[in-house]
């Protein structure tokens, strides 16, 4: 009996001691230790590019960052205004991308994630330098030919959009999936994305759709074609995957891209551009947390 009294004498003096430690951590100016233990179960902001040169400048630009790689996708995970901000090297291509997110996603929680990089303008008023904020983002390799037999041919301006996430049933069979599935872009993060856009003095920046494949485009009909049916301003090869499973999440999402080629008027391809959307990408990263903070 006296025995169990002193053991909880004991335990509540070792409470005592812990509570007091934790509320001096608070109190101090300084960078303490409870203000390290914040930072660390913040929820962090993703960045994504697919490219070494549309991931790297980012990543240079963090603070305290360690690296960590799951397979090949490599995450630079670092402080942006000392709130926690990871860039993921996720390689190019939807199935790089989808599994670069789904990976990030278990492992880090991300509370937002910007899939960002460079593009080939749909849209002829578009050039390059000018960047697009992906209000919608959708997947142009979904697609479902029409109905041939043998010797009628191969004719891709009747294929019809194909929404895989429409049921749990065929793709193929149902009517009800032939429409074309739009993953939309977090408000939030457009609201960061817009309230910065001053910041940008390489071209201008309009909120627009940015369609998805693993499918370089240099038909200019072809590229028509989706600017019409699909409402596209640009193509890439990574933004849908990653709209599609962080929405799988629940997690905000936004794409941005920079035209870095414009088929329809002849804008030359120019790799400069994945720079100038990082710097760009960075402010809205920046405004972002700070509309997060309150501020
Ligand atoms: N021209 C580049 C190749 C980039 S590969 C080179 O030779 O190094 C394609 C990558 O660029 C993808 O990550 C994709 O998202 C982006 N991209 C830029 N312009 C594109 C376009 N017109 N069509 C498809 N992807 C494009």
């Amino acid at each position: 009996m006296k025995n169990n009294m002193v053991k909880k004498f004991i335990s509540i003096s070792m409470i005592a001691v812990l509570l007091l430690s934790v509320f001096a951590g608070c109190s101090s100016p300084s960078q303490s230790a409870a203000e390290k233990v914040e930072v660390e179960t913040q929820r962090p902001i993703m960045v994504q590019g697919p490219m070494p040169i549309e991931a790297e400048k980012f990543a240079q630009r963090l603070e305290n960052v360690k690296e960590e790689t799951s397979g090949t996708f490599v995450f630079y995970i670092g402080t942006l205004d000392d709130y926690p901000v990871i860039v993921a090297k996720t390689g190019k291509g939807m199935e790089n991308t989808a599994a670069a997110t789904a990976v990030a996603i278990e492992r880090y929680n991300p509370i937002a994630i910007i899939n960002q990089g460079t593009s080939g303008g749909h849209d002829p008023d578009l050039n390059v330098f000018d960047i697009v904020l992906g209000e919608r983002t959708t997947n142009l390799g979904s697609l479902k030919t029409a109905d041939k037999d043998e010797n009628q041919g191969i004719d891709p301006t009747v294929w019809i959009p194909m929404d895989l996430m429409a049921s749990e049933g065929s793709a193929g069979e149902d009517p009800n999936a032939e429409k074309i599935r739009y993953y939309e872009g977090d408000k939030d993060l457009l609201a960061a994305a817009n309230a910065v856009i001053d910041t940008y003095t390489e071209g201008k920046i309009v909120q627009g759709t940015i369609g998805s494949a693993d499918v370089w485009n240099n038909e200019v009909d072809r590229i028509k074609w989706f600017h019409t049916k699909f409402g596209t301003s640009v193509e890439e090869m990574e933004g849908a995957a990653a709209a599609q499973i962080a929405g799988a999440y629940d997690i905000a999402f936004l794409g941005i891209r920079v035209l870095s080629n414009n088929k329809t008027n002849g804008g030359k391809y120019n790799p400069e551009t994945a720079t100038a959307n990082q710097e760009y990408v960075y402010e809205v990263v920046k405004k972002y947390i700070s509309t997060m903070q309150g501020e």
